[in-house]
């Protein structure tokens, strides 16, 4: 019920939303959290996911189809939640209204279901120049400046060279094309690296982004996003 109403009412809440009481209900929030108990019942978790790109699986598979057939260069995926209601409103808030109450309440949820490591360092999806001034912000090195300070693992910096047009209408084939030399190291990065981001889509910029990792010197590449695009709703 309470979901329902702030569906109806959208994002607005956030902006009014006062620490103590929860982003979503505005009910009394748990201590030092932005949500109450129920709200943090309702969201969609992404509770049975491939390991490896964070996609639903049926419950007892740990990989999905792609990755069996078709695996990325990134080795495991920790998304948390699922792209869909509150959570999508709660993103859009954050990237295109850049609130940082919706980005810190992210960022909280992404401390909730963390990766079983940090790697040696975060590693932010970079975004072109001309893309970040146009947007005002990136939101993924926004979060990663945020968990980093909270985990105390530090940042390493990737450059956007390429800037490609919408993915949107891409397949998955076509996205990986479109990236492909889009990142490059300005130095060797450390062996292991967690790329911090929003949303995971397909897979197709993390993937292009671990590649470059991978050519530049590390070892290995997780993810760690705060929410997963089920690639049955792409
Ligand atoms: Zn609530
Ligand atoms: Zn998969």
């Amino acid at each position: 019920m309470a979901l329902k109403q702030w569906l109806q009412w959208g994002g607005h809440l956030f902006k009014q939303a006062m620490p103590g009481y929860c982003a979503f209900c505005l009910a009394p929030a748990l201590a030092g959290r932005g949500w109450c108990a129920t709200c943090l019942d309702e969201l969609p978790w992404n509770l049975l996911a491939c390991r490896q790109c964070g996609d639903p699986v049926p419950h007892g598979e740990s990989l999905c189809g792609h990755c069996l057939i078709d695996p990325p260069a990134f080795s495991t995926t920790q998304a948390g939640l699922l792209y869909q209601g509150v959570i999508k409103q709660l993103v859009h808030d954050f990237k295109f209204q850049a609130s940082p109450r919706a980005g810190m309440l992210l960022a909280e949820l992404m401390l909730l279901t963390p990766p079983t490591t940090m790697g040696d360092a975060l590693l932010p999806v970079p975004m072109t120049t001309a893309h970040a001034c146009t947007r005002g912000f990136n939101q993924s090195h926004w979060l990663a400046e945020q968990l980093g300070k909270t985990c105390d693992v530090p940042l390493v910096n990737a450059r956007r060279v390429k800037d490609s047009p919408s993915q949107r209408t891409l397949n998955r084939r076509q996205r990986a094309a479109n990236l492909a030399g889009a990142f490059v190291f300005e130095s060797p990065p450390p062996a292991h690296l967690l790329i911090i981001d929003d949303v995971v889509t397909t897979g197709s910029t993390g993937h292009a982004l671990a590649c470059a990792a991978l050519d530049a010197g590390a070892k290995r590449v997780d993810i760690w996003a705060a929410a997963r695009t089920p690639l049955s709703q792409d």
